[in-house]
């Protein structure tokens, strides 16, 4: 065993003894194991890809019980060696990518409801987002949103590292109130404490990417499920295309989950779209409730649109949920066949959203078609996109995010791996004294989000982008 350890870990850390604490709990030194799960989906990012290779873990550890998970961190805080926390691994800013090696916690096997009750249901860290959603609807109920990644994401790994989703043209995004009914932690202590954070303390541990905490389990706040259609809504203009999206993401009498615009010839680079969306036509795609079909199909009428497909959830002829090809995902779909295409992520706030977006368009058009999901953040209807460009370099990429901020669009950064500089988080000092009160060694995936800004590890060239509180608070 001990070879084994040596030869893996060129001794980094005090494997052996670790191994000796947890005696029974399923741990694993394989190499494979460790190569595949000390990655996440960050080669969407052509910066982070080159950047975050080869970083893996020494060892992954996988938790079943409680008391399991309270052995492994209690160990791994004696011996002082890092824990980086996993879901599924679908995050895209090769947040569980292990920097300083060490434990990879796989939490996928700690999983299950806790309980459902009306208007909120309550899961173990590990739980898949698609399983909360069959439970709930047994009864009615529903997540008010969640990640297009939710056929195989973990409501922990959601919470710890996404943003919102399909839902959020309504509810609005994971850092707005409510959203987050309660988060429990452990701490990274050696006698690991569990803490309930409810209401608006649920934030210390939301996008922190697993720094603030060990998280246990999530309660979510819930909403009626209702029976869903998709539709893909064709216009030979992109600005009335544009101009539908927003007019539809305000129309508080038409209940609606998503809104996404995508200019042609967007459909054309999603294969599956083929021979649904006509030549030239850029597309709004939604889902809306069945009871206000007849209202939508008099708006998309008003507005010159043709519904050119149209069915249940999950049974349209492109062959997976139309919420799969929107936000990141629809980036996924076009990288199957145009792998050099990216993005960068922009946010779209003002009075006249549409002016906003054509100024934008008229800007940075050349770079390639425009995407645009509508969503709420505190309260306001907020563009979330930018051109679909095939990266050429990093200066490419800081000229597009420049360009974008120009006319008027605020940009985060999506290409780069830890808290502050990806942007997306306000931080005030009550989450620097959490982290330091959770984390007293600095043991959960160094280099994500260390009490001093000077000690993150910055992962991607530097690009001008924008702290997420100057313009969207
Ligand atoms: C194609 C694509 C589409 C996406 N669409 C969306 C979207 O619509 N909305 C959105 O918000 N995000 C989206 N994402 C990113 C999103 O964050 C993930 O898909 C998903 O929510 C993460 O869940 P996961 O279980 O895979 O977490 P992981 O990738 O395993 O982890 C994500 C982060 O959470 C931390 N973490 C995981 N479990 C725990 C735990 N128990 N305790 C503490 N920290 C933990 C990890 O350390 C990591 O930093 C997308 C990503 C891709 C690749």
């Amino acid at each position: 065993m001990s070879e084994v350890l040596n030869e893996c870990t060129e001794a980094r850390y005090p494997l052996e003894a670790f191994a000796a604490d947890i005696a029974g709990i399923e741990m694993t030194l394989d190499a494979r194991a460790i190569r595949m799960k000390s990655r996440d989906r960050y080669a969407v990012s052509p910066l982070l890809r080159t950047m975050l290779e080869g970083k893996e873990a020494d060892v992954v550890v996988s938790p079943t019980t409680l008391d399991e998970l309270k052995r492994v961190v209690s160990a791994a805080v004696r011996r002082r060696i890092p824990i980086t926390v996993r879901g599924a691994g679908s995050a895209n800013y090769g947040q569980s990518v292990p920097l300083k090696g060490g434990i990879l916690l796989d939490m996928t096997a700690y999983k299950g409801i806790v309980s459902i009750k009306p208007g909120a249901v309550r899961a173990k860290a590990g739980t898949l987002v698609t399983d909360i959603e069959k439970a709930t609807r047994e009864s009615g109920w529903e997540m008010r949103f969640h990640p297009t990644t939710a056929r195989v994401a973990t409501i922990a790994g959601f919470v710890a590292g996404g943003m919102g989703g399909p839902g959020s043209v309504v509810y609005g995004i994971l850092r707005d109130r409510g959203n987050i009914r309660a988060i429990q932690v452990m701490t990274m202590e050696e006698q690991p404490r569990l803490l309930e954070l409810t209401g608006p303390d649920a934030q210390f541990a939301h996008h922190t990417y697993g720094t603030t905490g060990i998280i246990t389990e999530v309660e979510m706040p819930l909403v009626t499920a209702w029976p869903w259609i998709e539709a893909i809504v064709a216009f030979p203009d992109y600005i009335d295309t544009v101009r539908f999206g927003v007019t539809l993401a305000n129309q508080t009498g038409i209940t609606r989950k998503v809104v996404s615009v995508q200019e042609w010839p967007t459909p054309r680079l999603i294969r599956q779209f083929a021979g649904i969306v006509p030549e030239g036509h850029s597309i709004c795609s939604t889902m809306i409730a069945d009871h206000s079909w007849q209202d939508f199909t008099a708006l998309v009428e008003s507005q010159g649109g043709k519904i050119v497909s149209m069915s249940a959830e999950g049974q349209g002829p492109y062959g997976a949920p139309l919420w799969e090809f929107v936000f990141g995902h629809a980036l996924a779909q076009i990288q199957k066949s145009e792998p050099k295409r990216s993005m960068v992520e922009g946010f779209f706030r003002a009075p006249d959203l549409v002016d906003l977006v054509s100024r934008v368009h008229a800007k940075v058009s050349h770079y390639g078609p425009m995407r645009m999901e509508l969503i709420r953040i505190g309260g306001d209807v907020v563009g979330s996109g930018a051109p679909y460009f095939t990266y050429e370099s990093a200066e490419q990429m800081a000229t597009l995010v420049r360009e974008m901020q120009e006319a008027g669009a605020m940009v985060s950064n999506s290409h780069t791996s830890n808290v502050r500089s990806v942007g997306k988080k306000e931080i005030t000092e009550r989450d620097v004294a959490f982290k330091r009160a959770v984390d007293p060694h600095g043991l959960l995936n160094p280099g994500r989000f260390e009490v001093e800004d000077s000690s993150d590890a910055k992962f991607a060239i530097e690009l001008p982008t924008d702290q997420w509180d100057s313009r969207l608070a």
